[in-house]
Order: C-alpha cells, then sequence, then structure tokens
C-alpha cells in the first residue's frame, strides 16, 4: 500500500515510525515531515490547506490511505475533500472534528447525549459573559470556543482576573477563536486521557495516557503544548474505563451517528476524574501530541490495518488494538524560550541516545549544512519503555542524557506521580 501522513510533529514521527513496520505499507510519503520523519518516509513540501493539490498528489502517486496528523486540517475540512475524491482517509470529516474545533458544540452534545461534563454557559459578547459570570463561584474556568494551540483556557481565581480575561478574549486575543466563550464549573481531580479508534460504528480503546502541561517541574510556570507524558495511566483502572466508554465514548459516538455527523478516527477524551466519576473535559479530533508517542510505544497491533478499517468502516472485522504490558514514558527536549519565543537554530548531536532501546521522535528539528538543529519550541521527544514508571523514566532519563543540545532543557520529573506511587 501507498500512505500518505500529514503533519511535522512529534507525534507525526512517531505515527511514521509505527506505519513504516506495518507488511501492509509499500511506501510511506509524509508532507511536510520532519528530519526523523525522513528515516520513515519519502518528505514532500505539500501544503494541506490546498485540498486539490493533496488530491492531486495522491492521484500520481496511487495513495491508499491518507492520515492526517493535527487537528489543522481536519477542523479546515479535508478528510471531507479527500473523501469525495474517493481516498480512504484517517480522521473526521469537518462536521464530526467539532468536537475539538468547538468547544460549545461538544457542551451541546454533552448535554443532549446526557454525558457528564462540568456545568456551563455559553456567550457570544463580553456583555453577556459578564452577566454568566454571576452564575459560578471561583476559581473560575474560561475557554475561548475555537482553536487556540492549547492557549485558549484561563483559569481565574477572582472574579476581577476573570473580567479581564473576558476581556481580553472577546478584545481579539485569541482571533476569531474567542468571539465566544464558555463559562465552565471548575471540577476538582486528578486529569488522565483517554483514546478510541472509530468508524463511526464500531469503537475500540487504543489506551491511557497522562500528561504533563506545565514548562516548569512540580507542574509550574505556564502551560506548554506538553512536557512528556507516559502511559499507561493506572488511576484510569479498568472499571474506570468501562464507564468512560459507556457514559462519554459510546454515547458520543452513537449521537455523532444518528443526528448525521458520523465521527470516525481517533478521539482523545481529556478527563477529569471526580469523586462523582469521569467527566469530559475536552475532546481532540486526533492523537495527542506527546501522548501519540507513548500509545505508539505500547501498540504491538499493526497500525496501517487500524487506521484502513476505520476509514474503510470495518472497525469490527479486525483485533481491537493490542498494547504492551509496559510503561512507555516521553520526553520533551524543548529549546531555550519556549513556551515564548524559542531560540533556532541550537545545535543538537543525538549521540547513542537510542543504543539501549529508546526512541528519539523528532519534532522542532531540521537540517542545517547537513547537522541537525532545533526549529521549532518542543524539539525531541525521549522515549523508552519498562516494566514500571519507575524503569521506563529511567532509561528515558538515560537517553535524554547522551544527547547534547546546549541550547535545550527539560523536565527533570516527568512520570514522577507515577514513580512515587509505585514507590508507595
Ligand atoms: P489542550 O488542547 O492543551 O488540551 P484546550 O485549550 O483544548 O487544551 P482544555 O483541555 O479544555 O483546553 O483545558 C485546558 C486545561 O484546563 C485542562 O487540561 C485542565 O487542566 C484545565 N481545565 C479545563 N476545564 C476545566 C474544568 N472545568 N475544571 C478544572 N480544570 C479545567
Amino acid at each position: 500500500m501507498n500512505i500518505l501522513l500529514l503533519g511535522s510533529g512529534g507525534r507525526e514521527h512517531a505515527l511514521a515510525w509505527k506505519l513504516a513496520q506495518s507488511p501492509l505499507c509499500d511506501k510511506l510519503w509524509a508532507a511536510p515531515g520532519n528530519p526523523g520523519i525522513a528515516q520513515e518516509a519519502e518528505c514532500i513540501g505539500l501544503d494541506a490547506t490546498d485540498h486539490a493539490a493533496v488530491i492531486e498528489f495522491c492521484r500520481a502517486q496511487s495513495i491508499d490511505l491518507v492520515v492526517i496528523g493535527p487537528e489543522a486540517p481536519l477542523v479546515d475540512g479535508l478528510a471531507d475533500s479527500l473523501r469525495a475524491a474517493g481516498l480512504d482517509t484517517f480522521g473526521p470529516s469537518k462536521q464530526a472534528a467539532q468536537l475539538e474545533g468547538s468547544k460549545g458544540f461538544t457542551k451541546e452534545l454533552c448535554k443532549r447525549a446526557n454525558i457528564p461534563t462540568a456545568r456551563y454557559e455559553r456567550c457570544t459578547s463580553l456583555e453577556q459573559a459578564w452577566g454568566k459570570l454571576k452564575r459560578f463561584d471561583p476559581p473560575f474556568v474560561l475557554k475561548a470556543d475555537g482553536l487556540a494551540a492549547g492557549k485558549g483556557v484561563v483559569i481565574a481565581e477572582t472574579r476581577e482576573e476573570a473580567q479581564e480575561a473576558l476581556n481580553d478574549m472577546f478584545g481579539g486575543q485569541f482571533g476569531s477563536a474567542g468571539s465566544e466563550v464558555v463559562i465552565e464549573q471548575f471540577l476538582v481531580g486528578e486529569e488522565a486521557s483517554f483514546f478510541a479508534l472509530t468508524d463511526g460504528s464500531s469503537i475500540v480503546p487504543i489506551g491511557t495516557a497522562q500528561d504533563h502541561k506545565r514548562v516548569g517541574e512540580g507542574d509550574t510556570g505556564p502551560n506548554t503544548g506538553g512536557m512528556g507524558a507516559y502511559s499507561p495511566a493506572p488511576v484510569l483502572s479498568e472499571a474506570l474505563q468501562a464507564r468512560v466508554m459507556r457514559e462519554i465514548v459510546e454515547p458520543t459516538v452513537r449521537t455523532m451517528r444518528e443526528e448525521g455527523m458520523p465521527y470516525s478516527g481517533v478521539l482523545y477524551a481529556g478527563l477529569m476524574l471526580t469523586k462523582d466519576g469521569p467527566q469530559l473535559i475536552e475532546y481532540n479530533a486526533r492523537f495527542g501530541d506527546p501522548e501519540c508517542q507513548v500509545l505508539m510505544m505500547r501498540l504491538e497491533s499493526d497500525l496501517v490495518e487500524l487506521m484502513l478499517a476505520c476509514a474503510q468502516g470495518r472497525l469490527d472485522e479486525i483485533a481491537p488494538p493490542k498494547l504492551a504490558d509496559e510503561f512507555a514514558l516521553t520526553v520533551v527536549m524543548a529549546a531555550e524560550g519556549y513556551p515564548g519565543t524559542p531560540k533556532k537554530g541550537g545545535a543538537i548531536d543525538l549521540g547513542d541516545a537510542e543504543a539501549a532501546g529508546a526512541k528519539v521522535f523528532h519534532a522542532g528539528t531540521a537540517l542545517g549544512d547537513g547537522k541537525l538543529v532545533a526549529s521549532g519550541g518542543r524539539v525531541l521527544n525521549v522515549t523508552a519503555k519498562g516494566a514500571s514508571a519507575t524503569e521506563a523514566q529511567r532509561k528515558a532519563y538515560t537517553a535524554v542524557d547522551a544527547i547534547t543540545f546546549p541550547e535545550g532543557f527539560c523536565r527533570r520529573d516527568i512520570g514522577q506521580r507515577e514513580v512515587r506511587r509505585e514507590r508507595g
């Protein structure tokens, strides 16, 4: 089979690595890819916003499956254009991707399908938002409705702070993503992520994970796209996972189908495990980055077979995903300055980081004069497996220490919560 993968981050490197391992994969293309992905695929300069160009490429290269990595092309309707052209595509339609693209849409769906989630109000003007704020107690959770690269959520401790944040949101801080704002009740609990593959009817779980969003050790400092992750998330017990499927994921997929917007692809549920049970915080319409890296490290099934079955609506015909009964942990190495303005061009020497079985997924890397350099905020995802979180963490940091990247940094405490639990 000929496969085209769209995207250029650590998530896509992990997907490329796994897709290329499949005996079903004859030729893998990636657009635009990165130097790590280039070890697995032929990288090409296709613009994912130019749907006609993507279709033309797929026809010229007889592509059998297109895999869309990031959310922006999904929300932009690329999957619809590809399917309309007769191409098997892994990723939801534009309408279905609203589960990620519009927080208000998802909250309304939760209401219709009786899915546990925080109480909320949708606001379309500043006056309305100031008014509706009175119905909530601090801390206030304020969310720009649209895509804001993980930065559109403000948790305000006081009413004044909340009013100020609303002023900024309606003042254009997040562009059109902030023209509508959702105010939510603050949920208390531990966060965890649950992933499922679906073809619109059948649903199969594909693992759990926890990530570290803050830039600083001890979960301090500003939010980032994610500084590390591990899988599984033991806090999501088998019983809780069954509950998440029954109370959250299944009613979502069923309602989307019944309402004429079938969802196919990976559904990533961000959850708060409250004392009253799991509540949905958000959906993402794609794999998480860096959660994908740890899931792919554990996945023993053939990813091509799974993605093709999703794309062709026959997930019920194949065996469900099998994940290794081990931990995987990934440490993000970022460029100095991240999540502000990251320093570009920093030299990287990977040394023998992969010698002991770790895998270094590339995110923001580039080749400058044949040498590897940093080209983005999050640069490398150093990933390892182990029988326990403690062992996976030790292996991942051994690999990190083998890398020379003077203008980079990482958190030294990825997975610490789980390691502490293992110590008892
Ligand atoms: P990302 O894409 O980075 O996951 P996002 O911008 O799509 O984030 P959410 O996931 O909805 O936004 O929220 C970001 C973070 O804010 C959550 O991971 C969680 O820590 C916190 N949060 C969101 N909603 C609530 C809530 N109702 N109660 C408590 N914390 C919340």
